[in-house]
C-alpha cells in the first residue's frame, strides 16, 4: 500500500562530524525542498541526525541546524554505540513520523542524487531500494580490496549480501518495523535487511570522497564489523574446523605408521622429530578451534545479557503535537 504524497525522513548518523556536517546538512537540505517542491515528498518530510555520543561540536551544529531550519530532527545518543547502532536508534525515531526513511553516512560520500530514483520505486511498489556504487575509485586501495575480500569470504561462507552496498538505503515503514523487530545485539544490518522478505530493487551510482572530516572507520572497527557480520550469519567457520579436524587426524594415522614401522627398524630415535612436530600441529589447531568456537560463545554472552541498545539523551521535533 504505498502513497503517492509519502512522508520522508532521511537518517544521517553523525559520530564526531562537525566537519562535514554543514556542507552534508546543505546539500540534503536543498535536496529536501527540491523533492517537497516537486510533489515527491510531503510536507512534514525531515532531515533526522542522529549524534552518536560525538566528542566534538556535532550536536551544537546540529542544535544550531534545527533552530533554523524547521525540516530538521534529531536524536543524540548519550554515548557512542557505533554506525549501526546509532543507524538503529534513527530508525527507531523515524519510523514513528514518516512512510519511507533513507539512511545515509554523514560524509554524504553516497550520491543522495538517487534519492529521488529510490523515492520512485517505493511508488513502483518496493519496500527496499539498495543504493549500490557502481565503482570505488574514490576509496584508497587498501579500503577497495579490503571491502572486495570481505564481500567475496561473505559469500563463499553463504552470507547473502549485495556487493558494494553500505548502509545508503531507502526502507518503508513495515520494512524499518519488520527491521527493528531482530533484537539482536551482534548488529549487522546490510544483512538482516536481505532476510526481511519483502520485495527489493537497486539504483546505481559512482561514490566520491569524503565531504569533509575523515574516516570514522579505522582498521579495528572495520575488522570488527566484518568478524561481527561473519559470525552474526554463518556457522561454516566452525564447520571448517570440523574438517580441518578430520584432515589432522588422518595426518595423524599415517605419522603413527611411520614411527611404528622405525620403532620395529630399530630407528626409534629417527621418529622422534616427526611425533614432537605432530604434537604442536594438533597443539595449534586446538587452540585455533577453540577460538573460533569462543567467538560464538561470545555472541552466545552478549545476546544473553540483552543490554539495551542504545540511551536516547535528547531529541528534537520529533513530540507530536
Ligand atoms: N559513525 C557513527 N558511529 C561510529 C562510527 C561512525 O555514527 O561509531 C557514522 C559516521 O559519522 C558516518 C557513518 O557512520 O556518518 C560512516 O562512517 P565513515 O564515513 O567514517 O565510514 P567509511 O565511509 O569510511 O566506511
Ligand atoms: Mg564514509
Amino acid at each position: 500500500m504505498t502513497n503517492n504524497n509519502p512522508t520522508l525522513f532521511i537518517v544521517v548518523p553523525c559520530f564526531n562530524e562537525q566537519e562535514a556536517l554543514p556542507e552534508s546538512h546543505s546539500r540534503l537540505s536543498q535536496l529536501m525542498e527540491e523533492m517537497i517542491a516537486a510533489g515527491a515528498v510531503s510536507q512534514q518530510s525531515r532531515l533526522l541526525y542522529v549524534d552518536d555520543g560525538s566528542r566534538d561540536d556535532t550536536w551544537e551544529i546540529i542544535n544550531g541546524l534545527a533552530s533554523e531550519n524547521r525540516r530538521v530532527a534529531a536524536v543524540k545518543l548519550a554515548s557512542n554505540s557505533g554506525h549501526q547502532n546509532a543507524l538503529m536508534a534513527g530508525l527507531a525515531a523515524a519510523v514513528e513520523h514518516c512512510d519511507i526513511t533513507v539512511s545515509i553516512d554523514a560524509d554524504l560520500q553516497d550520491d543522495i542524487n538517487v534519492i529521488p530514483q529510490m523515492v520512485e520505486r517505493y511508488k513502483d511498489g518496493c519496500d527496499i531500494v539498495f543504493g549500490v556504487r557502481r565503482e570505488r575509485k574514490t576509496d584508497s586501495w587498501f579500503k577497495r580490496t579490503t571491502a572486495g575480500m570481505f564481500y567475496k569470504m561473505m559469500n563463499r561462507l553463504g552470507v547473502d549480501t549485495i556487493n558494494n552496498h553500505a548502509d545508503y538505503r531507502l526502507m518503508s515503514r513495515r520494512a524499518v518495523m519488520a527491521l527493528l523487530d531482530y533484537k539482536e545485539r551482534n548488529l549487522f544490518i546490510r544483512g538482516i535487511v536481505i532476510k526481511l522478505g519483502y520485495k527489493t530493487d537497486c539504483v546505481y551510482y559512482d561514490r566520491s570522497a569524503r565531504t569533509a572530516g575523515e574516516s570514522k572507520y579505522p582498521l579495528r572497527k572495520m575488522m570488527n564489523f566484518a568478524i561481527d557480520g561473519i559470525t552474526s550469519f554463518s556457522v561454516k567457520p566452525v564447520r571448517m574446523v570440523f574438517m580441518v579436524g578430520v584432515l589432522f587426524l588422518i595426518i595423524a594415522l599415517i605419522m603413527l605408521v611411520y614411527v611404528l614401522t622405525a620403532y620395529f627398524m630399530g630407528r626409534a630415535v629417527s621418529g622422534w622429530p616427526s611425533l614432537i612436530l605432530s604434537v604442536w600441529l594438533v597443539g595449534a589447531f586446538i587452540l585455533i578451534g577453540l577460538g573460533i568456537i569462543g567467538e560464538y560463545v561470545g555472541k552466545i554472552y552478549t545476546e544473553v545479557k540483552n543490554r539495551p541498545r542504545y540511551n536516547v539523551d535528547t531529541t528534537i521535533g520529533l513530540d507530536n503535537d
